[in-house]
């Protein structure tokens, strides 16, 4: 289960939006609380792909990840998961999703369709790294 609060979730939405017809990404910084992952800070990036290749696909590149990492440390959090869009596709993950991702994590997926944020939903990869379950998002109050 994750936690992310409203205003999270519309910055999220609007970085899909922002970046369409291109993919965008970014990283989810919280903590990691008995069983429940609490978003508080939506903390987007670059997506590293050139552009022909950008849609349908992410890539965080290392130094990007690194740089959120430290940024989150410095503030006494984690990174708790990822988020990216798919511009006009569903928002499921997709084959190279499970390829480069790490159980553990969430990943929120954006779809967005001519530009406008309509699904968007997280997910949690299988321990046996098999495939990705839905995972339920609850609304978080604000810190
Ligand atoms: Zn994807």
């Amino acid at each position: 289960m994750i936690a992310v609060n409203d205003e999270q979730l519309a910055l999220m939405r609007a970085h899909g939006e922002r970046d369409y017809p291109y993919e965008c990404c970014g990283l989810m910084l919280g903590r990691f609380e008995s069983g429940l992952k609490q978003v508080l800070e939506a903390y987007p990036i670059s997506n590293a792909r050139e552009e022909e290749a950008k849609r349908n696909r992410f890539l965080i590149r290392p130094e990007e990840l690194m740089r959120g990492e430290k940024y989150a440390r410095e503030r006494g959090l984690d990174v708790v998961g990822f988020y990216h869009s798919h511009p006009d596709d569903v928002a499921v993950p997709s084959q190279y999703d499970l390829e480069h991702a790490w159980p553990t994590y969430s990943y929120i997926v954006i779809s967005v369709e001519n530009g406008h944020a309509v699904d968007l939903r997280s997910w949690e990869m299988q321990s046996d790294r098999a495939k990705f379950n839905d995972e339920q998002i609850v609304s978080a109050a604000r810190p």
